[in-house]
């Protein structure tokens, strides 16, 4: 099978001449794997329909928000029941309250909890609050995380800014760089040596406690847990970024199923439902520091969004309901198995890290723990791969340092047919 793209590519060359790139986001760009995008019109389920009439097997389901998959009923249903009343008010509505409920119930540190619009405004509200709160002005992330586009974060950053090899983007003054410093995920010594050198100057620590930006990353045994303490003792607070993890890695994100309490905890993605929302929340003593409370500033006209606290809170209601990860958890590991038996069975060299529902074949023939490990991975094999298997209607995400997300919506047939596909995508890349 080779399916024909003639229509997204002449779609994404209109794209070029209006918007920069062609993409509202670099990695829709599929620069690291070929030449253009895939232009989408519809999706359902697990599967996506792009406009040239290809269904595809999708595993990006828009990085992350869509755990039940595209245009799930009930979820659609909760949204077309809110547009009815109106799409925003600028004013409190009672909807906010119930999710802020549902959040402060499900995930442990959560006592207060605010709404914003994306996973950036939730990571650069909470280190304002957190820098507010100790009066202290250094912040400290790992290499190879991605914590959205703010200034102070776009500092060895992962995700697109990896992809595309601008982990410290122009335009980010030297004096805010300064703020930032960086250590390195699962090495503990890295962030103690930061926090010997800069003695009471370290506001916050904030980590994806499951990196998802370099590819898939777990924590080693007791380095989550050896970061908290440290923070504790530096009077630092601990930031979990789960924008990816939250509700994903279990109904009370990666600190449930870890035990361990950060400070503060920033959300997104998923508490959308897949419509624009960021959260971030934790402590009621930091939370209260915010206006108009307290005077650390932070705002939005579209917070809190009728239509998105909807679909969020609905998702969030369903998530309890249907229980789905250790059913999420198996279908992923059915997966990872086929897809290592496959690259096997080529010789081909990979690594598959796989937790819950998220998963990343590295291609590299060591055990990826580090930023450094991940680095090791070929981008042209990966190419290859991906090409190949979209071909076969296969949509992978369009860069090696990225998560593939499997949804409720993806049946043993989807896997099956995946693992089929993939048999034939390591042989492209065995004969390369
Ligand atoms: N944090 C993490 C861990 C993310 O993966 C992302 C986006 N992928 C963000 C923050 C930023 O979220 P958004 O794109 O909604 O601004």
């Amino acid at each position: 099978m080779s399916l024909n793209y003639d229509k997204s590519k002449a779609a994404y060359e209109a794209a070029n001449k209006v918007i920069p790139g062609g993409v509202n986001s670099p990695v829709r760009a599929f620069r690291a794997v070929g030449d253009y995008p895939i232009f989408i019109e519809s999706g359902q389920g697990a599967h996506v329909t792009d406009i040239d009439g290809n269904e595809l097997i999708d595993f990006i389901c828009s990085w992350g928000p869509l755990i039940f998959g595209h245009n799930d009923p009930v979820v659609q249903e909760a949204v077309m029941s809110a547009v009815q009343k109106g799409t925003t008010f600028g004013m409190p509505t009672e909807i906010e309250t119930l999710m802020a409920e549902k959040i402060v119930e499900l995930i442990p540190s959560i006592e207060k909890v605010r709404m914003v619009s994306s996973g950036t405004e939730a990571t650069m509200s909470a280190l304002r609050l957190a820098r507010g709160y100790t009066g202290r002005d250094k912040i400290v992330k790992c290499g190879g995380c991605y914590h959205g586009h703010a200034d102070h974060l776009l500092i060895q950053a992962g995700s697109g800014a990896l992809t595309f090899g601008v982990p410290s983007s122009p335009g980010v003054p030297e004096n805010i760089a300064h703020e930032t410093l960086t250590a390195t995920y699962n090495d503990i010594d890295s962030f103690k040596a930061l926090f010997a050198e800069y003695q009471n100057e370290i506001a916050a620590v904030i980590i994806e406690p499951i990196p998802g930006n370099m590819g898939l990353i777990l924590p080693e045994e007791g380095f989550l847990e050896a970061l908290r303490e440290l923070t504790k003792e530096n009077g630092s607070l601990l930031i979990f970024d789960e924008v990816i993890s939250g509700f994903r890695a279990s109904l009370g994100g990666a600190q449930k199923r870890f035990g361990i309490m950060p400070d503060l905890t920033c959300l997104g993605k998923i508490i959308g439902g897949g419509l624009p929302v960021g959260a971030f929340g934790g402590r009621a003593d930091i939370m209260d520091h915010l206006a108009p409370v307290g005077d650390v500033y932070q705002a939005g006209t579209l917070s809190g969004n009728p239509l998105a606290m909807k679909a969020g809170y609905t998702t969030l209601c369903e998530l309890q309901k249907r229980n789905p990860y250790a059913d999420l958890d198996a279908r992923a590991k059915r997966l990872e198995e086929g897809l290592a038996a496959a690259a096997d069975a080529h010789g081909v060299r990979a690594t598959i890290n796989q937790v819950g529902s998220l998963l990343t074949v590295f291609f590299t023939d060591r055990p990826v723990h580090t930023y450094a490990d991940a680095q090791t991975s070929s981008v042209d094999q990966y190419r290859i791969f991906f090409q190949a298997l979209l071909a076969e209607g296969i949509h992978l995400p369009p860069s090696q340092f990225e998560c593939w997300f499997i949804s409720t919506a993806h049946t043993d047939a989807d896997i099956e047919k995946t693992i089929q596909a993939a048999e034939k995508a390591f042989a492209a890349v065995a004969k390369a």
